[in-house]
């Protein structure tokens, strides 16, 4: 079930308090945090929801449920692509994403790059890092990180604004940070190397986004904590 639209404000304005909290420990401006509200496996009417709210974007995982959705909504919302791209989803992904944040091998970038060509648009994208080394989750290993940047960069029609990473499940609250941590040094080093700004970095999910915060994100992606669960 969907919180109504007073529900979900009150979720909405308990997790900017989160936000603000943990930027005020870390002396962020939460100006700096933008909250990505996840509506996968939830109905059109959670992109309504967050869309009223004045949120600017939605992350989807499913390209052909994101696609599906945008293409019923008339939210003033962009659309972000969280979840793992297989080549054979670009071309949907590419007309349906303003932003797709699972960039993660240099065949993808070249297929992207080559169908946003075609369709005369520039694709803006996050590349996606394993920086948890978590067997279970998508993304370029970090050792590869520098390759696929440089890939990336030299694609006329990508746009690469930073990076994104999951943490792996854990009980233990320093593993979300240390994989968050990270993800930031590599960035940091990436940006020193190749001058590219990469300024955002997607981290920090229902549970973790303290602990991402604290370590420089600046897109959390929030689903659970907005919209309940997901069943
Ligand atoms: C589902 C999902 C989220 C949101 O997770 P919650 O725990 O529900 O906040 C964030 N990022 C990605 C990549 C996801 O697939």
């Amino acid at each position: 079930m969907l919180p109504t639209y007073e529900e979900f404000r009150l979720r909405a304005d308990a997790v900017r308090s989160r936000i603000a909290a943990a930027c005020a420990l870390a002396r962020r401006d939460p100006a700096g945090v933008e909250l990505l509200a996840v509506t996968k496996s939830h109905p059109m009417e959670a992109v309504d929801l967050a869309a009223r709210y004045g949120l600017r974007a939605v992350g989807e995982n499913r390209v052909q449920e994101g696609a599906e959705k945008r293409a019923r909504s008339s939210a003033a919302i962009t659309w972000e692509l969280i979840g793992h791209l297989q080549s054979n989803k670009a071309r949907l992904a590419v007309r349906h994403f303003d932003r797709i944040q699972s960039a993660d091998s240099e065949k993808l970038l070249e297929i992207l790059d080559r169908i946003a060509g075609e369709a005369g648009k520039t694709q803006a994208v996050l590349l996606q890092v394993n920086a948890g080394l978590d067997p279970a989750k998508s993304g370029a290993e970090p050792d590869e990180a520098p390759r696929l940047l440089a890939a990336a960069l030299a694609k006329a029609n990508l746009r690469v604004d930073g990076l994104m990473t999951i943490a792996p499940l854990s009980d233990d609250p320093d593993v979300a940070r240390r994989t968050f941590a990270n993800l930031r040094e590599l960035r940091d080093r990436l940006a020193v190397a190749t001058g590219a700004r990469l300024a955002e970095l997607s981290m920090g999910m229902s549970g973790d986004l303290e602990a991402a915060v604290a370590e420089g994100s600046t897109i959390v992606r929030v689903g659970t904590a907005l919209f309940g669960s997901r069943e």
